[in-house]
């Protein structure tokens, strides 16, 4: 098992946008393997290449600790695109590996469709919604450089901008490993 540590609120890369992967190769495979290492060690269900360090359109999920969906498989996602979504939204709490104890409602699509590549770079089309969906809206929007806090209410926003500045200055305790603060 190889963990990466985690790029926490602040860090540069997790407000740039990521690259298309453009072939899979054996680095890439493992950098996959060990992304799945790194979202399960810290017990998250979705984790973006960027949250690793890594400036690649990457995303892997697993939502089988979830009520409902126990038998739906890992995924990977490459060059994810939505192509569509429902003009229902819901609202769902969210948080989020790279800032660790913040949470709050998000408003979103509740059905996407969505487009990626496998690792064997074959073109799929899904439809994904509740968990599925939220997952991968979350973790599309990390591969665009957008908190899920972007999204919430003025007044989540500002009940948890302490909390952001913490996770920034590294002044809470983390439970998995993550990267040092950013020197300016
Ligand atoms: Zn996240």
């Amino acid at each position: 098992m190889s963990l990466f540590p985690i790029n926490l609120f602040g860090d540069k890369i997790l407000r740039s946008k990521t690259n298309p992967v453009k072939d899979v190769d054996a680095e890439t495979i493992e950098q996959i393997k060990s992304m799945f290492d790194t979202m399960h060690n810290a017990g998250g269900m979705g984790l973006a290449a960027n949250q690793v360090g890594l400036q690649k359109s990457i995303i892997v999920l697993d939502l089988s600790m979830v009520k409902g969906y126990e038998k739906t498989k890992p995924m990977v996602l490459i060059n994810p695109k939505i192509v569509s979504i429902s003009p229902e939204t819901v609202f769902l709490d969210e948080g989020c590996l790279s800032l660790p104890g913040v949470r709050g409602k998000v408003e979103r699509p509740s059905m996407i469709e969505v487009m990626y590549y496998d690792t064997d770079l074959k073109e799929i089309r899904q439809e994904a919604d509740e968990w599925l969906a939220r997952v991968i809206l979350h973790e599309n929007d990390h591969l665009n450089g957008i908190y899920f806090t972007d999204r919430v209410s003025d007044e989540i926003r500002r009940k948890v901008k302490r909390d952001l500045l913490d996770i920034k200055n590294r002044k809470i305790n983390f439970d998995y490993p993550v990267t040092e603060k950013e020197l300016k």
